[in-house]
């Protein structure tokens, strides 16, 4: 009788702290939810950022929507912040010429992004990071945090690109320079996010090797250059990929995440800096050094 009480406890438990290990995920959350969680995580909401392209011949359109957003879940799920919902409308222009790529314009991509952070601010998100899992993005998103300061806002934009470079992980089979795009590590990190969409005995079907068909010297750009490069919009060996190297990817980019919301919910100086400067932005001949 007594191990049956105390079994009937241990569920009850159980029960219970299910229940109130709130998930998450806005879109999951019921209004209610939403409130507390916004409380609990200070106002710290991520904005994973993906796209849908070409992943070479092996990987998934999706695949950094669902690889960012992977990352995302599990850093705040370590340390909490609210997650935004699916969100794929970057820039990818690059990949025009393949099946299944978005290419959002332009205005639209900056117009989306600022009427979102702006409806997330409205609803307490005042710290926003938005967590980038595709490099195309990655001009666009600072630029747009850039831009943040041509109009007075009562949130601040942090820019997330980066991995947690501490720890040293598995050798690379194929060389770094151009393993840039569903090659050995992206393809990793796959296997470790969705094996299951990961068709690995496909990956040496295409080339992705860079053909080199633009010759321009250093710091000269122009855009063609990553289809100069690679036209079949993929830059490495997928074949190469490993679940152990995946594993210590998407750690690196789980720590790293962590890391920023922490620093993020304990940066008390960039709001109020801002704050100073919009003010001051009003009467530029007031300034004085
Ligand atoms: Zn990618």
């Amino acid at each position: 009788m007594r191990i049956r009480f105390a079994l009937l406890v241990l569920i009850l438990a159980t029960l219970a702290s299910a229940q109130t290990k709130r998930s998450v995920q806005w879109e999951e959350l019921t209004a209610a939810a939403f409130r507390d969680a916004i409380a609990e995580s200070r106002g710290t909401c991520l904005l994973p950022i993906g796209i849908l392209e070409k992943h070479g011949p092996h990987l998934p359109l999706g695949n950094d929507l669902i690889n960012a957003r992977a990352a995302s879940l599990a850093a705040a799920q370590q340390e909490y912040a609210v997650v935004f919902a699916p969100y794929y409308f970057g820039q990818i222009f690059e990949a025009r010429q393949q099946p299944g790529t978005i290419a959002y314009s332009a205005e639209l991509q900056m117009k989306l992004l600022q009427e979102t952070t702006d409806e997330m601010a409205r609803n307490g998100c005042k710290r926003i990071i938005v967590v980038n899992g595709h490099g195309g993005n990655t001009n666009l998103l600072t630029y747009f945090a850039q831009t943040q300061l041509a109009r007075p806002h009562d949130y601040v934009v942090y820019v997330y690109g980066g991995r947690d470079r501490s720890q040293t992980g598995p050798p690379h089979k194929t060389p770094i320079a151009t393993d840039m795009h569903a090659g050995e590590s992206e393809t990793s990190l796959s296997m470790a996010t969705r094996p299951d969409l990961v068709h690995q005995d496909r990956a040496a079907s295409e080339s992705g090797a860079d053909q080199e068909r633009l010759k321009l010297p250093p710091g000269l750009y122009t855009g063609i250059w990553w289809y100069a490069r690679f036209p079949n919009h993929y830059a490495g060996e997928g074949a190469a990929g490993t679940k152990e190297l995946g594993d210590f990817e998407l750690n690196a980019w789980v720590s790293g995440i962590v890391q920023s919301i922490k620093a993020v919910k304990a940066d008390n100086v960039s709001l109020q800096l801002q704050k100073e400067f919009y003010e001051k932005a009003q009467h530029p001949l007031d300034t004085r050094p």
